[in-house]
């Protein structure tokens, strides 16, 4: 009677967390080096629980199109144009240099290795602001398809492969360097100092098949929108939250907007430009360190190559 009733527990549990299990979000980053946390780290790959993968800001580090690691990447997002994000420029294989420092010697310039990865895959392009018609002029310029490159504006979304993307404010520069425009008029712009217009830079909120709401903030400071629109609205449950200062929010500032506006279930930081970790381990008196410590929910480092899998409500339940 006993057994029979445990048999039949397990059974009802196994039915009830299988398909849960089944529906997470896997996050893989695509570093530096291996295992580490390094300076140049942005890139991460979303893969849905139905196949969709999505490559978020390739940067320097993912080693171009032909980076092994990619696989098939359905959808690429760059949330602003600067080159450590778009990518002017990338290592020659993973592994290639130090975490401290790292190989960034293959040009990109003046495709970006967002287009050039997006021309290999033929993923889609999803961007907000006016950077579209940049991508979409890329594209075809080298024999791809514009349509490729999709618009996602200011509250407004699209869903692709099963994943609904909106684009939020990134409080930012977002100048297009003259390089990738290049010619007399490149030029005439790199001399003069001047850069080239393509709207604000954004940050994204994706809504994945499970459920899952997460929060990528691209390079920003704080802004009342973190609040009002990522957690009033869109109820973000994880974050990818840039720590790196200087540039971007610094681990206070960074900790403040996750603690008090955003208020997610875990936070994966990024765009440390630090080495945050020596053989898997957080660096002692690192800014890595120090937004861990002063966070009130659990934070994930972004290992490359270790992958870490969602549910839901934004809870890390495997690889971290
Ligand atoms: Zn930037």
């Amino acid at each position: 009677m006993y057994r029979s009733t445990v048999v039949a527990a397990l059974a009802v549990l196994g039915c009830a967390l299988a398909p849960a299990w089944a529906q997470n979000v896997k996050v893989t980053p695509l570093g530096g080096i291996d295992g580490e946390f390094c300076p140049q780290d942005r890139a991460l790959i979303f893969e849905d629980a139905n196949g969709t993968r999505i490559l978020y800001d390739p940067g320097r580090t993912v080693a171009g199109a032909n980076d092994p690691r990619l696989g098939k990447i359905d959808i690429i997002l760059v949330s602003h144009m600067h080159g450590d994000h778009v990518g002017n420029a990338h290592n020659k294989a993973p592994n290639s240099g130090t975490c401290e420092s790292p190989d960034m010697s293959v040009s990109a310039i003046p495709n970006s290795s967002a287009v050039n990865i997006a021309l290999a895959k033929k993923s889609k392009i999803v961007t907000g602001s006016e950077m579209p018609p940049f991508f979409a002029a890329k594209l075809k310029a080298n024999g791809g398809d514009p349509a490729n490159s999709i618009l996602a504006r200011f509250g407004g979304s699209v869903t692709v492969g099963g994943v609904r993307i909106a684009t939020v404010t990134a409080m930012h520069s977002n100048g297009l360097d003259p390089d990738y425009i290049g010619g007399d008029l490149g030029k005439a712009m790199k001399d003069a100092g001047i850069a080239g217009d393509v709207g604000l830079a954004t940050g994204y909120v994706l809504r994945f098949s499970n459920g899952l709401v997460a929060y990528l903030s691209g390079d920003t400071g704080i802004t009342a929108d973190q609040e009002l629109v990522v957690r009033n609205h869109y109820n973000a449950k994880l974050a990818v939250m840039n720590i790196g200062d200087g540039f971007t929010t610094g681990p206070a500032e960074a900790a403040y907007v996750i603690n008090e506006l955003v208020k997610p279930a875990s936070v994966i930081p990024s765009h440390a430009n630090e080495v945050g970790t020596v053989s898997g381990k957080v660096r002692p008196g690192s800014k890595t360190e120090a937004f861990v410590k002063a966070l009130k929910i659990p934070a994930h480092i972004p290992l490359s190559g270790k992958t870490m899998e969602f549910d839901a409500a934004g809870k890390c339940v495997a690889g971290c």
